[in-house]
């Protein structure tokens, strides 16, 4: 995926000094991140242990504990144990913040890539990170992969992506200039719904995405999306058909598109929520 990335002095614009050390800075940003959301084992790296008076974090979408990624129970019998310049390292929560928010579309990927952060990493063939424009105006957010999302690594591609593709072109727009995401990047097992833990650890990825994109209209496709960027419980059938807001940005909630496939009665509803979107993307923008 090629990055387009908003508000970055390009390094070759810098004199050799500087560069040196805004690239260091970016080495630093990414390993970090690698080591919050999935690699282990960096050498020589000393990060600070817990601390019991660190001011905990109330962000619900941050995980409350050291993922599991980071217990030596769970290293694949591939990697090599901690050895005397490789140290393992238990990474404070806190330090989960950070990293993935100022990671670079390039970056993150990269790191949701070897994510092991819950234990859907172990049945996937690939993550699915989002693919589109990303500088879209519109973005759409869907539940998870399904299998054929899994197999070819891209969201939206199995009998309801085909849908999702008929509905973007029905307000005038093309599957490329939208961006697309989902929830959850990895499959879970035979389409179960995600648990809530791995909502929690994977969320931060779709919060960079959005960060990223700073699209001016999201589409939550379904229960999962909406209720998650929305932080509610209230059903799919209760938020549909108005605009909310998430973090400033306007968010309309509709149906999935699977579950159009199964009441395909309900597709007048999610038209007239279309509209309501392609009327709001019309609108100049303030
Ligand atoms: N359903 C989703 O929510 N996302 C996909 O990528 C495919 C199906």
């Amino acid at each position: 995926m090629t990055e387009i990335s908003k508000g970055r002095t390009p390094a070759s614009a810098l004199p050799p000094h500087d560069e040196l050390r805004m690239l260091t800075g970016q080495l630093r940003t990414l390993l970090e991140a690698m080591h919050v959301w999935g690699v282990q084992l960096v050498p020589g790296a000393q990060l600070p242990e817990p601390s019991a008076s660190a001011p905990s974090i109330s962000h619900p979408s941050y995980p409350s504990e050291p993922s599991p990624a980071h217990r030596a129970a769970d290293r694949s019998p591939s990697q090599p144990a901690a050895s005397q310049d490789v140290q393992e390292v238990l990474i404070p929560s806190q330090q989960a913040l950070d990293p993935l928010a100022r990671l670079s579309f390039a970056e993150l990927e990269t790191v949701a890539q070897q994510c092991t952060a819950c234990q859907l990493h172990r049945g996937r063939t690939h993550v699915v990170f989002g693919i589109g424009n990303p500088q879209a105006e519109l973005m759409f957010v869907g539940e998870a992969p399904g299998r054929d999302e899994d197999l070819q690594g891209e969201p939206f591609v199995g009998r309801a992506g085909q849908l999702l593709t008929r509905i973007i072109e029905a307000i005038g727009m093309k599957r490329q200039d939208v961006y697309i995401a989902n929830v959850i990047k990895c499959r879970p097992p035979n389409n179960r719904n995600p648990e809530a833990d791995e909502i929690a650890r994977c969320e931060p990825y779709l919060i960079r995405q959005i960060a990223l994109v700073q699209p001016r209209l999201i589409v939550a496709l379904g229960t999962f999306a909406a209720q998650t960027l929305l932080k509610t419980k209230l059903p799919i059938s209760q938020l549909r058909g108005r605009f909310h807001t998430y973090q400033g940005v306007r968010v309309m909630p509709t149906f999935h598109p699977a579950f159009l496939l199964r009441n395909p009665d309900r597709k007048r509803a999610v038209w007239e929520d279309m509209q309501a979107v392609q009327r709001e993307l019309c609108q100049p923008s303030t």
